[in-house]
Order: structure tokens, then C-alpha cells, then sequence
């Protein structure tokens, strides 16, 4: 019986890319906006809350573009059939159901409110 193994490909994962540079620019933009914030505070005063806020307003949103377009580059690489780096977002989901029967909102798993029917299990 010999004594050697293969390796095989467990899991891999790609880092980098512009996606990824991206990302890192949009953290240091939101570090950079909350030191900014944190300082016209402690030079100002009461009146650098003002800065503050603005400051770390425009930080945050900054950082938003900067992720939205590495999004945008992750998606076409996506479609592209490209490897990339990161993730992409996903939008959670709300599901509202209404009665079969009278079609109000159902506010219940097991009653409806508006008819008084019992709720069947999902078909
Ligand atoms: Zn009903």
C-alpha cells in the first residue's frame, strides 16, 4: 500500500480586482469622514456637531457609490461568466399574504380577521 495522497480543490475563493479595490476605497473614505468628524468636533466645539454630521454624511454616502459601483462590476463579471471578488448584495425579501376568500391582509398564520376563516397550511 503507498503512502502518498492527492490533493484535491477543497474551496477557493478570488481576491482583488478593481471590485475589491473598491472596497477597501470605500472603508477608507468612511474612517477618514468619521476621524474628520471626530476632530471638527474637538476644534470647534458645540458649532463642529454641524461639521460633524456633514462630515460624516458625506462619508457615508461616499462609501455607498463607491460599493454601488463595485457592485456594478461584480454583476457584469457575473454575467460575464468572469471570476470576482466579494459579493454580491442581496435585497431580503417581505412576503405579505392575504385571504383567499375575502382578500384582506392576513395579520395572523391562523385566522383570518376580516372573515373569521381558519388559515389552511400553504397548498
Ligand atoms: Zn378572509
Amino acid at each position: 500500500m503507498s503512502e502518498t495522497t492527492k490533493r484535491k480543490r477543497a474551496k477557493s475563493t478570488f481576491h482583488g480586482g478593481l471590485e475589491g479595490s473598491l472596497d477597501s476605497g470605500a472603508i477608507a473614505v468612511l474612517l477618514m469622514g468619521l476621524l474628520a468628524g471626530l476632530w471638527a468636533l474637538r476644534a470647534e466645539g458645540s458649532c463642529g456637531i454641524l461639521w460633524a454630521v456633514f462630515l460624516w454624511i458625506v462619508a457615508s454616502v461616499s462609501r455607498l457609490v463607491l460599493r454601488s459601483l463595485a457592485e456594478n462590476i461584480r454583476l457584469q463579471k457575473k454575467a460575464l461568466g468572469l471570476p470576482y471578488s466579494g459579493k454580491i448584495s442581496e435585497a431580503k425579501e417581505t412576503v405579505m399574504y392575504s385571504c383567499s376568500e375575502c382578500g384582506a391582509m392576513l395579520h395572523s398564520e391562523t385566522r383570518c380577521d376580516s372573515c373569521g376563516r381558519t388559515v389552511e397550511g400553504d397548498a
